[in-house]
């Protein structure tokens, strides 16, 4: 069985996201979406927050897809899920030195782990959750970018925040 582990912060979870994991679910057996505690990036949302959301928005996606979360060494965590490669998406040339480094040192940690890149549609490579955030909290429509649902729990977020 191909098992490959798709890692991030998901904080929130976008439409290029989500596009990322449709197209790679059909790649393999199982797809298990890492969703990291990460607190060097301040999330917005809380680990069980991303959890949640990224677990209701693939409910219905074709595949299998499990959705867990993590707080360890990344490569640990993929052999642990028994998987044979991370998948990570790439947006722009921005993205690309740090994801080569990151792909480059993981593959010193463990060589039986690839490292596989992929695009999201072209009209979904600019969005990034930090940009949502940003324009979230400046009142500016984030509709285009998240589902009505992430972006409800943005707003709902901001407001009992404010
Ligand atoms: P991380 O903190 O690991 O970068 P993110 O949630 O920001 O977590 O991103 C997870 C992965 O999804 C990364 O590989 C990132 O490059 C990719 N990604 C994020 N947004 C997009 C997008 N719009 N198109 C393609 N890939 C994306």
């Amino acid at each position: 069985m191909k098992v490959a582990v798709y890692p991030g912060t998901f904080d929130p979870v976008t439409l290029g996201h989500l596009d990322i994991i449709r197209r790679s679910a059909h790649l393999v057996d199982k797809l298990v979406i890492g969703v990291t505690t990460n607190p060097s990036k301040e999330p917005m949302f809380s680990v069980a927050e991303r959890l949640a959301m990224v677990k209701r928005e693939t409910a219905d996606m074709p595949g299998s897809i499990d959705v867990i979360e993590f707080d360890s060494l990344l490569m640990d965590f993929a052999e642990a899920q028994g998987a044979t490669a991370i998948l990570r998406g790439l947006r722009a040339v921005a993205d690309f030195e740090y994801e080569f480094q990151m792909a480059g040192m993981n593959q010193q940690l463990n060589d039986d782990i690839e490292t596989v890149f992929l695009m999201a549609d072209v009209s979904l490579q600019p969005i990034a959750s930090k940009l949502v955030k940003e324009i979230a909290r400046y009142g500016g429509s984030i509709d285009k970018f998240v589902t009505a649902a992430v972006a409800e729990d943005v707003r709902r977020h901001l407001k009992a925040n404010s």
